[in-house]
């Protein structure tokens, strides 16, 4: 298996998001290299009298580090704290103040804050217990040499390597957990904007539904547009006739392929909404009366001379608009009621027409 298979593979409780268990791998790992240079820098001669604990350490930080296939990220991430109070505390004696060991309580207190350890209560209280440890080791060690005599340039070394592991440590933290909360983010904006679509779209044709007409026409009324606005209202003529010989679900396959039509025909000069049942608002921005009616003609006309197909029934279907102008006058609820009584004029006069 390789280290990132390593690192990312097999947490033990899938529930709970990956990134503290990897993070702690990522940690443990880190630690045992910083470790290892440590002592090459030091020198193995030179730390003789600290090998049981530093070897003690190696065993601990290794049994933790498979603890975290075994362990729910809460209790593994105290360990870890625990663990590294301990190591801290320990191997100050070993390589002295000067090596800068006392720097990874820092890396502790970054985990705590970007863990999901609980409560803030509990995360300012294990905080404090991170000062209060460092506080400690300070008084106690503040100015204590190591135990083995290191030199001053291999104490340099020691420091820098320690350095490196805390800046690594720091920059995989924060890059893991940015990461996790940017990707929560994208998601949720993802979702909010599918949730958006939906509450806009008519289920059954896909066309933008009543709502979302309401809304465009609000937007028109609102804005400094003074372009051309033409409304249509269309309705499919004696459709109840279309449910009552072929059923309700071939009526519904006939409302989904004249919405297709309405796309190809005008679907890219109109703004083509599912008003109702089958009544149908389509909304020409930018277009006046005259030149709205070619393209309704136009619609009107394909959607007579093609009929519908349906489990091998042929539907042929007609329809009669209402068209009227808007006149900026802020009422656009008049223009669709004008564009309504046309239709119900076209009806009246014998349907499958556009009433202007
Ligand atoms: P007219 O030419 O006067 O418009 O006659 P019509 O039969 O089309 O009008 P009416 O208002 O009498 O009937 C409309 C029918 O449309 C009745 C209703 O069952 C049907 N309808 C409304 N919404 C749906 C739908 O979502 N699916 C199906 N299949 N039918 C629908
Ligand atoms: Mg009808
Ligand atoms: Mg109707």
């Amino acid at each position: 298996m390789s280290l990132f298979g390593l690192i990312n593979k097999d947490i033990a409780f899938e529930n709970e998001s990956r990134e503290g268990i990897v993070t702690l791998r990522i940690l443990y790992i880190i630690q045992a290299i910083v470790l290892i240079a440590d002592i090459f820098f030091a020198g193995i001669s030179n730390i003789k009298g600290s090998a049981y604990v530093i070897i003690g350490a190696f065993v601990i930080g290794a049994v933790l580090f498979f603890l975290t296939y075994k362990m729910k990220t809460r209790p593994a991430t105290l360990a870890y704290m625990v663990f590294m109070i301990v190591f801290i505390a320990g191997m100050i004696p070993c390589f002295g103040w000067n090596g800068g060991l006392q720097d990874f309580f820092l890396i502790v207190l970054m985990l705590i804050f970007f863990s999901n350890l609980g409560s803030n209560l509990f995360k300012f209280t294990l905080a404090g217990i991170i000062f209060l440890a460092r506080s400690v080791v300070i008084i106690v060690y503040g100015s204590m040499s190591s135990l083995a005599y290191i030199d001053e340039i291999s104490n340099k070394h020691i420091h820098v390597a320690n350095n490196a592991a805390v800046f690594l440590s720091v920059i995989a933290i924060s890059y893991i957990f940015s990461h996790r909360e940017n990707e929560a983010e994208s998601k949720l904006m993802k979702y909010n904007d599918k949730l958006v679509k939906e509450a806009n779209t008519d289920q059954l044709t896909g066309l933008h539904n009543r709502r979302r007409a309401l809304e465009m026409l609000d937007e028109i009324k609102n804005s400094s547009y003074l372009g051309a606005v033409t409304v249509v209202m269309g309705d499919i003529d004696f459709f109840k006739k279309v449910n009552d010989t072929y059923g309700h679900d071939v009526g519904d396959e006939v409302l989904k392929s004249i919405a297709d039509t309405m796309r190809e025909v005008c679907g890219a000069q109109a703004f083509l909404t599912r008003w109702g049942g089958e009544e149908f608002l389509l909304i020409f921005i930018g277009k006046n009366g005259d030149d709205a009616l070619t393209d309704i003609e136009s619609l009107r006309i394909h959607i007579m001379e093609k009929p519908i197909e349906v489990d091998g029934n042929k539907i042929s279907v007609t329809m009669t608009f209402g068209l009227a102008e808007y006149d900026f006058s802020g009422d656009v609820e008049a223009t669709i009621k004008e564009a309504d009584d046309k239709l119900y004029m076209g009806k009246e006069s014998g349907r499958n027409r556009v009433v202007y």
